[in-house]
């Protein structure tokens, strides 16, 4: 099974400080609204197909029928849980790819979309945008800040849940570098902030996504411990894959400044954006480690070959004093 999954973080209307973290790393992969609304356009004029919900691909793992999958929720008398799956077939129809798909050499993989952090612009921007497609995305809250000023509070994710997006954990205090935290400590962080989204949503919460993209063997052993099933990282990679009872599932990074239509590169066939994300993402990893805090230099040089290659219009590459969290999104 393979899919594109997309990594968005806060929309802002004038100013990035308005919705999720505020700090200048934060800002890097903070959208103006205009240019989250050129991505979704632009995502929209190459798939006719909606996006992916984790239960679907989990339906489609396991090769049920999703008319079975409706079928059992009305049998065990829970209504709401029917009408999503009655709305998420409708949503998925047509699979037949559109016309510029089809004239790709291959078939696209299915894509899914997802938003980090639990910024509030998630319910006040996001996610009519997404609806007005008939599309529904997930957003994976860090659960300490619920409620904060730029964050989504209890009633917010109630509803949003309630309208058919996918509720998750982006862990409870959002550690800067999460992989480094103890075992025990993960596995705390996992645990808190599922008790909170399942106490809020009064149901199971056993999605999440890794805050910062600092994931390790260690990170999913913890999701898993902590009853995490599906774990969405920051890799980009379309190869879904099972570690320790949890599903791995990769993601392409949309940050400020990309390339207008980034996401429709992402989902086309044979995609060129997804190699050099790819590639970008190895090269990071190699040389992070070596060079320390003069890492974000090359990490802006990197973002300004990648957007060169990609075709965008860009100026040069923005040196700045990001902290640790640079070019791994947050
Ligand atoms: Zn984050």
């Amino acid at each position: 099974m393979r899919a594109v999954t997309l990594l968005f973080h806060d929309v802002y209307l004038t100013d990035p400080s308005e919705s999720g973290f505020r700090s200048s790393a934060a800002d890097r992969y903070k959208l103006s609204l205009a240019a989250f609304d050129a991505q979704l356009g632009a995502l929209a004029a190459v798939r006719e197909d909606a996006p992916l919900l984790v239960s679907d691909l989990v339906d489609r793992g396991r090769g049920r029928d999703r008319r079975d999958s409706t079928q059992r929720s009305q049998r065990s008398g829970d209504r709401k849980e029917a009408a999503l799956a009655s709305l998420r077939s409708l949503r998925l129809a047509p699979r037949r790819p559109s016309p510029a798909l089809r004239s790709g050499p291959r078939e696209a993989h299915p894509f899914i979309i997802t938003f980090d952090d639990g910024g509030v612009s998630y319910y006040t921007l996001a996610a009519d945008r997404l609806e007005r497609r008939g599309w529904r995305g997930h957003c994976f809250v860090s659960t300490d800040f619920i409620g904060t000023p730029g964050f989504l509070d209890a009633a917010q994710i109630r509803e949003l849940d309630a309208r058919g997006h996918v509720i998750g954990s982006h862990s409870a205090s959002h550690p800067t570098r999460f992989s480094a935290c103890a075992f025990e400590r993960m596995v705390e962080e996992w645990s808190r902030s599922r008790r909170v989204l399942e106490d809020l949503l009064g149901r199971a919460v056993q999605v999440a996504s890794v805050p910062g993209g600092y994931f390790s063997a260690a990170v999913a052993r913890a999701a898993a411990e902590a009853g995490i099933t599906s774990l969405f990282t920051s890799e980009p990679i379309t190869t879904i894959s099972q570690q320790s009872a949890c599903a791995l599932i990769g993601r392409y990074t949309i940050r400020r400044g990309d390339a207008s239509d980034l996401a429709r590169r992402f989902v086309v066939p044979s995609s060129w954006a997804r190699s050099t994300a790819w590639t970008a993402w190895n090269a990071k990893g190699l040389i992070k480690p070596l060079l320390g805090p003069s890492y974000i230099h090359l990490a802006d040089w990197l973002c300004w070959l990648r957007r060169n290659a990609e075709g965008a219009e860009v100026g040069l590459p923005r040196r700045s004093a990001e902290g640790a969290k640079a070019g791994r999104s947050s």
